[in-house]
């Protein structure tokens, strides 16, 4: 194949899905070209230049042999923002948006500032969502590693959010200091890695492609939720909620965590596909 093959041949021509190989190819026409997608169509008879194909042809290549969209291209759209991703952080998923939906639904409940924190931020995905949606919210989010963290800082930059949200290292409520830290949070929001080790998920798709720690604890799958859940309690507020993603499987599991450290009006949330994707409970008020 020569780089005189328009656009359109390329479509024609490639082994990929025609919706993957168009995101790829829109990806080449903005970056060399600063054309928007819509040329695909407008201008279907183009030829690249050199360099744009051979990295058309990269991609491409990259692609068949499994590797995600997301990383190939650097980029994500979660809720209402776009997101760098790179291959340090875990790609951001639309079930994810529970979260941002669940905790956007408690801070239009108050008038003033609301405190919040995302364990495990990753890309910056949660924090920053609910930055973006609320001039309320109040934001400080930790990850265990630095380089998801330097990822965050990036898009909070890029998103001109960087004033709203505080980044912390450390490995979930270890990155606070705890007396400071205590009886603060309004909303305490985590997506941990609660995949099961072993678990045939983990070989497939994008999966095999993020970073492990994202995605599994390394054991049964619950030992990170039940860390944040028996930790909870101490940093949020009387009347605080926490909210949390698992997996679909793991609903009941999480209800009797939350339960077991008193929290009250535990809610399962279901994700679009009508799976229990997330629970949130309550800090009760003293008596
Ligand atoms: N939701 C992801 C998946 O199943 C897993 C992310 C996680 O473990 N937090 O693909």
């Amino acid at each position: 194949m020569s780089t005189c093959t328009s656009l359109r041949s390329l479509l024609n021509s490639t082994t990929l899905p025609q919706n993957e190989a168009k995101i790829l190819l829109a990806y080449i026409l903005e970056k060399y070209y600063q054309l928007p997608r819509s040329a695909l169509l407008s201008r279907d008879e183009m030829t690249l230049s050199t360099p744009a194909f051979d990295e058309w042809q990269d991609l491409e290549t990259r692609r068949c042999s499994g590797e995600p969209i997301a990383y190939l291209v650097g980029k994500r759209g979660f809720h209402n923002i776009e997101l760098y991703v790179a291959p340090g952080v875990l790609i951001p998923r639309p079930e994810t948006e529970i979260l941002v939906e669940i905790a956007l639904r408690e801070i239009i409940k108050s008038s003033g500032e609301v405190k919040v924190l995302d364990l495990g931020t990753g890309s910056g995905a949660i924090a920053l969502a609910l930055a973006h949606s609320s001039q309320n919210a109040l934001l400080t989010a930790t990850d265990q590693s630095l380089e998801a963290l330097e990822i965050a800082k990036r898009n909070a930059q890029e998103l001109g959010l960087a004033d709203r949200v505080q980044f912390l290292q450390g490995n979930w409520f270890a990155a606070l200091n705890r007396s400071e830290a205590k009886n603060q949070f309004d909303l305490i929001l985590s997506n941990p890695p609660y995949i099961a080790a072993g678990d045939r998920h983990l070989t497939e798709g994008d999966l095999r492609f993020e970073p492990s720690s994202a995605l599994t604890d390394g054991a049964n799958g619950l030992s990170c939720l039940e860390n944040i859940i028996s930790q909870a309690d101490f940093y949020l507020k009387p009347d605080g909620l926490i909210a949390l993603e698992h997996g679909f499987d793991q609903a009941t599991a999480v209800m009797i965590l939350m339960k077991m450290a008193q929290f009250q009006d535990i809610q399962v949330h279901q994700d679009l596909a009508g799976h229990p994707r997330a629970t949130s409970g309550r800090k009760p008020r003293p008596e």
